[in-house]
């Protein structure tokens, strides 16, 4: 069992972030994001399971100037395998991929993942043509790994093995004002 929590790894985060875009998954990504790190330039995925990877890619080829970090869960990356093989055609240098691996659909009451028995979304990404895949399971490597996709080109698929564990941040979306206040942000950078 990963040493990792998604709620500390998501604090470390954004700890580091300046005016980055951070996409997040439904779910526990977004309800950690939402409770831990507020902010302007984060866009929630509210009830688009799978897309997170999709949404971000978009937003990274249509804003170059703009780095774009996704936080994806495994069980929706797993949805939408082929995203990776876009990822790695359109290649987007701007484009960072973090998917917090729990090894479980947590929200739906703790399922088994794919990656809990013999899957590694790493070897995936590098099969589908990414180069940068780093597996994170320590502190000292999630450090290193936010180190490198700060500074680093992209594309990067990081994929942090967390333990698991739901959220305790209570569930408050704003549908409506939360997207258009990201694209208002979006628009200002
Ligand atoms: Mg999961």
């Amino acid at each position: 069992m990963s040493p990792l929590t998604r709620a500390g790894a998501t604090r470390y985060l954004a700890s580091r972030l300046t005016n980055e875009v951070v996409v997040a998954n439904l779910g526990q990504a977004s309800l950690d994001l939402l409770a831990i790190a507020d902010r302007p330039l984060n866009c929630y995925t509210f009830g688009a399971m799978g897309q997170c990877s999709s949404i971000g890619l978009g937003i990274a080829i249509g804003r170059p100037d703009v780095r774009v970090i996704c936080l994806d869960g495994d069980g929706s990356l797993l949805m939408n395998l082929g995203s990776l093989c876009t990822i790695a055609a359109e290649a987007p240098r701007n484009y960072v991929l973090m998917v917090w691996d729990n090894e479980v659909h947590q929200t739906t009451g703790g399922q088994p993942t794919a990656t809990a028995r013999r899957a590694s979304l790493v070897a995936i990404a590098r099969g589908a043509g990414i180069e940068k895949g780093l597996e994170v399971r320590t502190r000292d490597e999630l450090e290193r790994a936010v180190d490198r996709i700060l500074a680093e080109d992209g594309p990067f698929v990081v994929v942090v093995k967390v333990d698991q564990g739901s959220t305790t941040a209570a569930f408050d979306p704003d549908v409506i004002g939360q997207p258009a206040r990201f694209r208002k942000a979006l628009a200002a950078r």
